[in-house]
């Protein structure tokens, strides 16, 4: 019989998909790594059973404690499957400009869901940040993972899925491509790729504008989980080679057409990840395999990204029901 133990080791070994339409006239070989085939539905799920190990190692975390932790929803799925298999209690805290379907996903697997206003300063006592850290010093027992700058969360991409991309490519990936948001995905895969081909494969990270990683000051944008107003520890400053700034009007232009041309159903943030994909993409050769990382699926999006009627409220659907970002590149 072939069967998981337990839905935890379900975690990792994702797929790698080729890019068809999208990359139409472009040279190189284009594949996604599709995160939302973890059991979670992201890449998260990856940090979540590495960083409760390690808490359970040290002592930090112990039976009956509960896990507090400021999250945009998919770090909180990832630690409730591991809560929830090993009798953990879980409170997330969230910005209010994550969606309620994502919310609503967090509370089905039974953890409790605080929300901050988005629009305050880290050091605000009402932001996701300084309301976790109040609930982790109020709550007897409870352990904050901190994924800004807890060490499993890199490593656990180093111990993963830096490896899964390398195996599955036979070691012929020149390009990594993700978003950077705590900036573990970057640093841990990154540090492994570039360790494993002696420095040759080339990292590069996916930004929204505004966002420090790309120069920017923290300035607000609508796509989820990615980009920062801070430099979280997380991130390893010495990995990428390049990041590429991504606007929202293209980001999701990106997310729908991959939804419509590539039957992947994803969420803004890989769009974001594959238009920067893209435009790395347009000077490589046939001899290049990239890989751009898709971090989560598209189902908690419907209401957003997926809707004409939000899409338009923003400006980024024009009158004939087209994304208006193609005039802004042309
Ligand atoms: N996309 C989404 C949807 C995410 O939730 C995250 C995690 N914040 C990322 C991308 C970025 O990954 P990382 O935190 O490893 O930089």
């Amino acid at each position: 019989m072939r069967y998981a133990e337990s839905v935890i080791d379900l975690v990792g070994g994702t797929p790698l998909v080729r890019l068809n339409r999208l990359t139409e006239g472009l040279a190189p070989l284009v594949l996604a790594k599709v995160e939302y085939f973890n059991p979670g539905g992201s890449v998260k799920d990856r940090i979540a059973v590495k960083m409760v190990d390690a808490a359970e190692q040290s002592g930090e975390l112990r039976p009956g404690g509960t896990i507090v932790e400021p999250t945009s929803g998919n770090t909180g799925v990832g630690l409730a499957l591991v809560a929830q298999q090993r009798g953990y209690r879980c409170v997330f805290v969230c910005p209010d400009k994550v969606s309620e379907d994502k919310r609503n996903v967090l509370r089905a697997y039974g953890a409790e869901v605080v929300v901050c206003p988005t629009a305050v300063a880290p050091e605000d006592p009402k932001s996701y940040y300084s309301v976790s850290d109040r609930l982790t010093r109020e709550i007897p027992g409870a352990w904050k993972p901190n994924q800004y700058a807890n060490p499993m969360n890199a490593a656990s991409h180093y111990a993963t899925t830096g490896p899964e991309i390398w195996t599955d490519t036979e070691g012929r990936i020149t390009h990594f491509v993700t978003g950077v948001g705590t900036g573990g995905t970057i640093s841990g895969t990154g540090r492994y790729l570039k360790e494993v081909s002696d420095g040759r494969v080339q990292i590069i990270g996916a930004d929204p504008e505004g966002s420090v990683y790309s120069g920017g000051t923290g300035r607000p944008y609508l796509v989820e989980g990615v980009g920062e107003d801070f430099w979280p520890d997380a991130y390893d400053r010495t990995v990428a080679d390049r990041i590429v700034p991504v606007s929202d009007a293209e980001s999701f232009e990106t997310t729908r057409r991959l939804a419509r041309e590539e039957g992947l159903l994803v969420g803004g943030s890989c769009g974001m990840a594959v238009a920067a994909a893209l435009q790395v993409a347009r000077d490589l050769t046939a001899d290049d395999v990239l890989v751009v990382l898709l971090p989560d699926g598209g189902r908690g999006y419907l209401s957003k990204i997926f809707s004409d009627r939000w899409m338009a409220s923003y400006g980024f659907l024009s009158r004939d029901g087209n994304t208006t970002v193609g005039d802004v590149l042309r």
